[in-house]
């Protein structure tokens, strides 16, 4: 049977043979329909991780296997085609005159038949709710709109993973808040992973398991509700924010959470986002 995990195996990187090393031996595995959000302070790595499971970038040492397959130059396109990639600046993602070409370009890439990327268009548009901009100029949207289409691109390829490489930092914090609901609902609909590299540590509350990154090691990893509880920890290497320390303080006190669960609860999220 064909594995469904992204596994990181003993991975270490740098950029260049005499640069240091901005991985170091770093092991995890994520499975089907998790959500795992990857945190850390700049330059901890994160970003480099997204580029390695999406074969933009290949491992020095050790190896990346994604569904049991090695990701390696001669096997990338098939990893691209189960590994989408949403990234920050949506600007720099879109290459038609329309949303439809958008969304369709892509598929392109893919050679997928004509009938099934119309077919595709329509539902990855209605997925991100935003069916009537079809035939809109993408430049032409506000930024939330913007990272809509960015990811109704990635799930017109159906993927069974979805990295979001700081996808909401250029959004206000109501734009971000509507991206990650719509995020949410699709990660349900199509029963995705998801891999969400974030500074919004809000929006970790919502993954169903945590990997701290700290100097290209991993450095904590455990649900938002073991990670959050060592505030402590998070403070040593430069996370904490007033957010971390309300969410802390609440998980002390809160009865209705002791157990292993996502902290995906949405009163809980309703109190303190
Ligand atoms: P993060 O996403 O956690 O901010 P990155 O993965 O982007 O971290 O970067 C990790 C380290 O690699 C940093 O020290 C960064 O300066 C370095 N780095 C990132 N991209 C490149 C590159 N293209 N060439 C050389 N060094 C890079």
């Amino acid at each position: 049977m064909e594995q469904s995990q992204i596994e990181f195996r003993n991975v270490s990187f740098r950029y260049q043979e005499n640069m240091p090393w901005v991985l170091k031996n770093v092991s995890f595995t994520i499975d089907a329909d998790e959500w795992v959000a990857i945190i850390g302070h700049n330059g901890s790595g994160k970003s480099t991780i997204a580029k390695l499971m999406n074969g933009l970038l290949f491992p020095e040492e050790g190896e990346i296997l994604v569904n049991g397959k090695k990701v390696e130059p001669e096997t990338v396109w098939g990893v691209r085609k189960q590994v989408g990639m949403v990234f920050q600046n949506p600007d720099n993602q879109f290459v038609g005159t329309t949303v439809r070409d958008d969304v369709a370009f892509g598929m392109e890439n893919h050679g997928m038949p004509r009938e099934l990327m119309i077919e595709r268009i329509q539902q990855s548009l209605e997925a991100v709710k935003m069916s009537e901009y079809e035939r809109h100029e993408p430049h032409r949207l506000s930024g939330g709109q913007k990272q809509r289409v960015a990811i109704a691109s990635v799930l017109a390829v159906s993927p069974k993973y979805i990295i979001l490489d700081e996808a909401t930092a250029m959004l206000d914090p109501k734009g971000r808040k509507e991206i990650m609901r719509t995020i949410r609902e699709v990660q349900e609909q199509r029963n995705l992973s998801l891999i969400t590299i974030t500074h919004d540590l809000k929006e970790v509350t919502q993954a169903s398991r945590v990997l701290v990154m700290n100097q290209g090691e991993v450095w904590m990893e455990g649900t938002p509700r073991d990670v959050f509880s060592k505030k402590d920890q998070l403070i040593e290497i430069g996370l904490d924010t007033p957010f971390v320390s309300k969410l802390a303080d609440h998980l002390r006190t809160a009865s209705m959470h002791l157990s292993r669960e996502p902290l995906n609860h949405q009163e809980l999220l309703e109190e303190l986002w």
